[in-house]
């Protein structure tokens, strides 16, 4: 038997290696200027609203909305061969309405997926030592 095929998954880099770091320790956390008090998503060196370059990362509630969604039928990649259809969604924190995160819901099926849907985070093992945040119904 052939082994399963996985997504890629994330390669940490300088700028989200606390995020991922959170998403393993059940954590949904958010960069957040300390100049400015504007959280920015996705993590990167310098705050686009001030210049900033400090920041500090402040754990998230984990609950949004869903903000828009689409279904992928055709499999970009072998991994999605047996996937398909599955959904892809954004997700708006309720922290922040410039939160809004790409990832995917689970505990649903397509059919149901509705706009302004409420929705909250959970880490999903995607091999050991690495989680993925992903959102189900509340
Ligand atoms: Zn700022």
């Amino acid at each position: 038997m052939a082994d399963a095929i996985n997504f890629p998954r994330p390669v940490p880099n300088i700028d989200d290696e606390e995020f991922w770091n959170g998403c393993n320790r059940d954590e949904l956390l958010m960069q957040r200027c300390t100049a400015c008090q504007r959280f920015r998503w996705l993590p990167k060196p310098m705050c686009p609203h001030c210049n900033t370059l400090e920041h500090e990362w402040v754990k998230m509630s984990g609950r949004g909305k869903v903000f828009s969604w689409t279904i992928i039928v055709h499999p970009v990649h072998p991994a999605a061969n047996e996937k398909v259809p599955y959904n892809v969604a954004q997700v708006q924190l309720d922290e922040d309405a410039d939160l809004i995160m790409v990832t995917s819901l689970i505990d649903i099926d397509n059919d149901a997926i509705r706009m302004d849907m409420p929705v909250e985070v959970v880490f999903i093992e995607h091999e050991p030592g690495v989680k993925i945040p992903k959102f189900r119904p509340v």
